[in-house]
């Protein structure tokens, strides 16, 4: 995955905190967290 640009820490895939926005079916929008530091790294939107 890579470093965290906030606390530097080497954050994998594993680690990392997911939070899903949305109920729709259509759309969702998932937000990745640090799980050290717990700031928000970016968004994707995933359609179904
Ligand atoms: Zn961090």
């Amino acid at each position: 995955m890579g470093n965290c640009p906030y606390c530097k820490q080497i954050i994998s895939l594993n680690d990392l905190k997911t939070e899903t926005k949305g109920k729709g079916f259509i759309a969702q929008e998932i937000m990745y967290m640090c799980p050290y530091c717990e700031n928000i790294l970016g968004f994707s939107n995933r359609q179904r």
